[in-house]
């Protein structure tokens, strides 16, 4: 990934991919505290877009707020740099990945004496879970990794070392042949997936899990709104895994991800075991709205140019 061809920005100026290095000492590699996004530009109406970029700022901001980690830049010199990562690398659509990280100057644990570094890269990406998923639906398993508690790392930041998890978690699941794992958090109820927020369908109710230990996805926003719009009852409220086995329908959400399909959880199908109609409703929805297709919302569309 680091060998190819483009401009990555780094600290407040376009580099070549090639030269955006750090040094081994980077604190953030050893200890995992850093902050970052991801956000993804598409191929819209208008012209190359960035979905809902002010949220994802505003999000990268409140986490580096929560992990103490100053901020170099202004919100609109970082909307700026993702705009730039769009352009410069010529890309018709891409996900973009700004990240805040601490220098090499020193290796304390009280990081009171290092630089706060800030990088946007950007790159094509598909879809996350591929295509055909999009369509058809994954397959998860309950994971017997527990998603963070709320005093243990917090949840509100989407902080890089928060991915150990995810990873633990994602990478038990694929090795028991599933595409995602769903998380539970430490009392036991449903939380997220290893990378997005989950949604249920009961009786023409959607229902997603309250965010205390989940990360508060711009996604879901988006489609409790949609929902809504579309005279849908959104609610909020604790989950169990039992609930799942039982629902009509499933569905993740999530800036990679977007809006997935679950077809079936712990051997168990979900409703027919396919997409079901609310989820593809909402995600039809959903891939209007970011393509620029709805006149709605416009306004959760950023182009590059
Ligand atoms: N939960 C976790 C753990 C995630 O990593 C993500 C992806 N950022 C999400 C949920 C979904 O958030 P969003 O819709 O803002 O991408």
């Amino acid at each position: 990934m680091s060998d190819r061809d483009g401009f990555i920005w780094l600290d407040g100026e376009m580099v070549d991919w090639r030269d955006a290095k750090t040094h081994v000492l980077t604190h953030t590699l050893h200890y995992g505290m850093g902050v970052f996004e991801g956000v993804r530009a598409y191929e819209a109406e208008q012209g190359t877009s960035i979905f809902r970029l002010e949220a994802h700022t505003d999000r990268l901001f409140n986490s580096a707020k929560i992990m103490n980690m100053p901020m170099p830049y202004s919100k609109e010199e970082l909307n700026e740099a993702q705009r730039a990562a769009v352009r410069d690398n010529d890309l018709k659509s891409a996900y973009i990945r700004p990240m805040v990280f601490y220098g090499s100057e020193g290796m304390g644990l009280r990081a009171d004496n290092l630089k706060t570094h800030v990088m946007v890269a950007a790159w094509e990406w598909g879809a996350y879970m591929g295509e055909e998923n999009l369509q058809k639906g994954i397959k998860i398993a309950t994971s017997s990794f527990t998603r963070h508690h709320v005093n243990v790392t917090m949840t509100k930041a989407k902080s890089n070392g928060a991915y150990m998890n995810s990873m633990l978690a994602l990478q038990e699941a694929v090795s028991h042949g599933c595409d995602e794992a769903l998380l539970l958090d430490t009392e036991g109820y449903v939380s997220e997936g290893s990378g997005e927020n989950f949604f249920m369908v009961k009786d023409g109710i959607i229902f997603t899990p309250e965010l205390t230990s989940a990360l508060d996805g711009i996604t879901r926003k988006t489609i409790m709104q949609l929902a809504k719009e579309a005279g849908y009852e959104v609610r909020e409220k604790r989950i169990t895994r039992d609930e799942v086995y039982i629902a009509d329908e499933a569905f993740f959400t999530g800036t990679a991800a977007e809006v997935t399909p679950i077809r079936e959880l712990d051997n168990r199908p979900i409703g027919q075991g396919s997409r079901g109609p609310v989820t593809e409703l909402l995600q039809a929805k959903y891939f209007d709205v970011v393509h620029g297709r709805s006149q709605q919302h416009l306004d959760w569309l950023t182009t590059v140019v």
